[in-house]
């Protein structure tokens, strides 16, 4: 009997999901993913088993056995080369166990899936942004290879990225498209909002890169700074100059949250940005407008795309604050470039939200047919 699904597992620090799509890839087969914590602190090892259990139960939900299985793609939070091979843990596991997911993860999982489905099953794993940016290609273009340049960042915990030429991942010489690690100039007239804060440290270890300032991590490091006296003042000033004033409710829920928790703090930053289009929030939020246009205005004469794609957490926002954010994106993109070649315009350097709607899952298991060889199947 001929395999009949393809699945997809997205593997992040948080929480791992599991999707299904038929055997051409071009319908998902379950309404709702499956969902578990993740495991991944605790090593390779302990997540192989968690996907084999969360695989089962896929399994059961689907009525099929594991011969029906024609192929399994994963993502993870990690560079990895174009075949699977986990290069650096730079967001999974603990200090303990990072050293253990420097590992060729597919391999490790195709091993036990044969073990446990007594079939050989392929196994492709890859980096979750490169993932999240196939899905929204297949979003706009389907199985179309039609002449195109697309650079694609996915924001939330850190700043991921992908470059597609013509539908397909570039993979360089393994690592392209880590668009996290671009270093853009601050763009001279907002220097004065980075002064107290002007190199700051990116988790590569290296500094100024774009995901240390357009991320949660770098918003909850701002964050210290804009709780201060000199952050809250410094950003009072710059409010009264556009006419906008300060909500004391605000920083008296932000204080002592980001106290407790950091994290939480961050989204409550977002939450308040978002829905009660709160002054303060709002400016911190500008700081990744302001960098994603830098990054982009840096990136365009690099392949002079015909995209510039904002994916990710931020993609849930409610459409005025996305259309407030990206407003701002536009903006610092056209006072960076001078050249009117890279003016952005419909399909010439045109800055856009992802269509994916969070199906990096699905993504791999496009990654998967293609590095098959095989031509993505009609949508
Ligand atoms: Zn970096």
């Amino acid at each position: 009997m001929p395999a009949k699904f393809r699945l997809g597992i997205d593997i992040g620090g948080n929480d791992i999901k599991f999707g299904a799509t038929n055997f051409e890839a071009d319908k998902i087969l379950l309404p709702d993913l499956v969902k578990r914590p993740s495991l991944s602190a605790e090593g390779p090892q302990r997540t192989i088993r968690q996907t084999l259990d969360g695989i089962k139960d896929i399994l059961i939900s689907l009525r099929g056995q594991w011969p029906d299985v024609a192929s399994i793609a994963v993502t993870v939070p990690c560079p990895c080369t174009s075949d699977g091979v986990i290069i650096e843990a730079t967001n999974l596991g603990t200090p303990e166990t990072k050293k253990l997911w420097q590992t060729p993860f597919g391999e490790l999982l195709a091993a036990e899936v044969s073990k446990v489905a007594k079939v050989s099953i392929p196994v492709f794993a890859c980096n979750d942004a490169n993932a999240a940016g196939q899905d929204d290609d297949y979003a706009r273009y389907g199985q179309s290879t039609s002449e195109r340049t697309n650079f694609f960042i996915t924001t939330g915990t850190g700043l991921g990225g992908c470059i597609l030429v013509n539908g397909a991942v570039f993979f360089g010489r393994g690592q392209s498209g880590e668009l996290g690690h671009v270093k853009p100039a601050v763009p001279a007239q907002y220097a004065p909002r980075f002064a107290a804060d002007p190199n700051p440290p990116c988790g590569c270890g290296g500094r100024q890169c774009v995901e240390a300032r357009a991320s949660l991590k770098g918003l909850m490091r701002r964050l210290e700074w804009a709780l201060g006296r000199a952050g809250i003042s410094f950003i009072e000033q710059d409010l009264k100059g556009r006419g906008e004033k300060l909500n004391g409710n605000v920083l008296a829920q932000l204080s002592p949250r980001f106290q407790e928790n950091p994290q939480q703090a961050a989204y409550l930053v977002r939450n308040f940005a978002d829905r009660e289009r709160d002054p303060f929030c709002r400016w911190l939020l500008e700081d990744w407008a302001i960098m994603i246009g830098a990054l982009f205005a840096s990136l365009a004469p690099v392949l002079h795309p015909d995209l510039l794609i904002i994916g990710g957490g931020l993609t849930e926002l409610s459409q005025e604050a996305k259309d407030w954010f990206i407003g701002i994106v536009r903006r610092v993109y056209q006072e960076v470039n001078a050249q009117t070649t890279f003016d952005s315009n419909k399909g010439n350097c045109e800055i856009v939200w992802s269509m994916s709607q969070d199906q990096g899952w699905r993504g791999a298991i496009l990654m998967a047919l293609r590095a098959e060889g095989r031509k993505t199947p009609p949508k």
